[in-house]
C-alpha cells in the first residue's frame, strides 16, 4: 500500500493535489470496476474543496458544491474512457439503505465511472473494499493535514 502524506497551508493547495490525484486515475485508465476514492474528515476539513481540484483534474468545468439538499450528483467526463463522476455525500443519509436506492451498486460496478464518496463511514458496510481513501484533518484555521492511502 502506498501512502502519502500532506500538509496544505490554504485551499488551493488542497486543490491542486485532488487535481494532481484525477490525472494519475486518468492516466491509469480503467480498472475492473468503478474508481473509488473514500473522503473522511469532519465537517470543514476540506473534502469538498479537494474534490473541486479532483473535478477539475477530470476536466469537468461546473462547479463541484457542498451538497446541501442532495446526496449524489453526477458529472459528464468528456475525452475519457472514463464517462461519469459521482459526487455522494453521505452526510445526511439516514439510513445506509438510502445509498442503495440510488443504484449505488450499478455505480461502484461500472468501470466507467468514478465515485469519491465524502463520509464514507455512514454507509461502511454498503463500500467495496477497494478504493484510495483519503484522510483530513484541519490542523488550524488554513492548515490541513491529508493523508492518502491506496
Ligand atoms: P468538508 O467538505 O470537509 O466539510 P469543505 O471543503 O467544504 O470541507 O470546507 C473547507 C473549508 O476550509 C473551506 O471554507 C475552505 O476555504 C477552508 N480552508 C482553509 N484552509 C484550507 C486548506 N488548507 N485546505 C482546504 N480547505 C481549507
Ligand atoms: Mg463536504
Amino acid at each position: 500500500m502506498k501512502r502519502i502524506e500532506d500538509i496544505t497551508e490554504n485551499p488551493a493547495q488542497t486543490k491542486k493535489i485532488g487535481e494532481t490525484l484525477a490525472r494519475k486515475i486518468l492516466k491509469k485508465g480503467l480498472l475492473e470496476s468503478a474508481v473509488l476514492v473514500f473522503l473522511e474528515g469532519t465537517l470543514g476539513a476540506g473534502k469538498t474543496t479537494f474534490l473541486q481540484g479532483f473535478a477539475k483534474g477530470l476536466g469537468i468545468k461546473e462547479k463541484i458544491l457542498s451538497p446541501t439538499f442532495i446526496i449524489l450528483k453526477r458529472f459528464n467526463i468528456n475525452d475519457s474512457e472514463f464517462k461519469n463522476f459521482y459526487h455522494i455525500d453521505c452526510y445526511r443519509i439516514q439510513r445506509p439503505e438510502e445509498i442503495l436506492e440510488l443504484g449505488f451498486k450499478n455505480m461502484v460496478s461500472n468501470p466507467q465511472n468514478i465515485v469519491a464518496i465524502e463520509w464514507p463511514e455512514r454507509i461502511r458496510n454498503l463500500l467495496p473494499k477497494n478504493g484510495i481513501l483519503v484522510k483530513f484533518k484541519a490542523i488550524d484555521k488554513n492548515k490541513r493535514s491529508l493523508l492518502l492511502l491506496r
